[in-house]
């Protein structure tokens, strides 16, 4: 039985005061126990909400980490500092660091592998764009990505990634994937993994879906079979995250 999930992306949103303002209206509104619930913080509020979530059942997480250790690479984050500070899960490869920096699929698997190198779980984020969906070319797409992104991980570390599907048409655009649409991709997700990996391990991998994930949506996509959750953007930074987590599965 996987555990479900529901992560939050801020993005680069909030100043730390407003972040601690953000975690304690949730900490209040949030009311499962049995779900993973882990806020992707900018780097800069990362101390603050570790402060902030002692005690609660929410896991701290960050949004991107560099894959070399440390040295001259201005502005960056490594692995061991986010370690340090008890993040437990980091984004990697998301639609909007894959655009704006640049950052291919051998970067990706990089990093992957850097943050389980220091125990922390990254969130693979995988997706196509509207036209690649148009083009009928979404599956080849994903099934690329993933088997890149997951290269040279035992099967231990294929157990516990957590590869979001992210179709890019969807995000932050209010128009999320059906129902259908992002189970048949999730579906494809894990058959790419048990390819890799085997049966036995891609049925513990969890998939999540993002893209306009609201309060209203969630219990629905949320309750696909291979869908174990979600990764949330615009609904994180407001009381309709604590919604989405406490959504009651169909
Ligand atoms: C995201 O950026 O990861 C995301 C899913 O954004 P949104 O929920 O705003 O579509």
């Amino acid at each position: 039985m996987r555990k479900r999930m529901v992560a939050g992306n801020w993005k680069m949103n909030k100043t730390p005061r407003e972040a601690v303002d953000l975690v304690n209206l949730l900490k209040d509104k949030i009311d499962k126990e049995d779900i993973d619930v882990v806020l992707c913080v900018p780097a800069i509020n990362l101390i603050a909400v570790a402060e902030s979530i002692l005690h609660t059942n929410i896991k701290l997480g960050a949004e991107n980490l560099h894959y070399e250790n440390c040295g001259a690479y201005t502005g960056e984050t490594s692995a061991t500092m986010l370690k340090e500070i008890g993040v437990k899960y980091v984004i990697v490869g998301h639609s909007e660091r894959r655009s704006y920096f640049k950052e291919n699929d051998v970067i990706v698997n990089k990093k992957v592998l850097k943050a389980f190198e220091y125990g922390i779980i990254p969130i693979v984020c995988v997706g196509e764009s509207l036209e690649e969906r148009e083009d009928g070319i979404t599956i080849e797409k994903i099934r690329i990505q993933v088997k890149k992104a997951l290269k040279n991980l035992t099967d231990k570390q294929a157990e516990s990634v957590v590869i979001a599907y992210e179709p890019i048409w969807a995000i932050g655009t209010g128009k999320h994937a059906t129902n259908e649409q992002a189970q048949e991709i999730c579906f494809e997700i894990r058959k790419c993994i048990g390819e890799m990996f085997g049966e036995k391990v891609s049925e513990k991998t969890r998939i999540l879906y993002g893209g306009s994930v609201n309060g209203k949506n969630a219990n629905e996509l949320f309750a696909m079979p291979d869908i174990d959750g979600g990764l949330v953007g615009g609904a994180s930074l407001k009381e309709d995250f604590a919604n989405i987590v406490n959504a009651d599965i169909v």
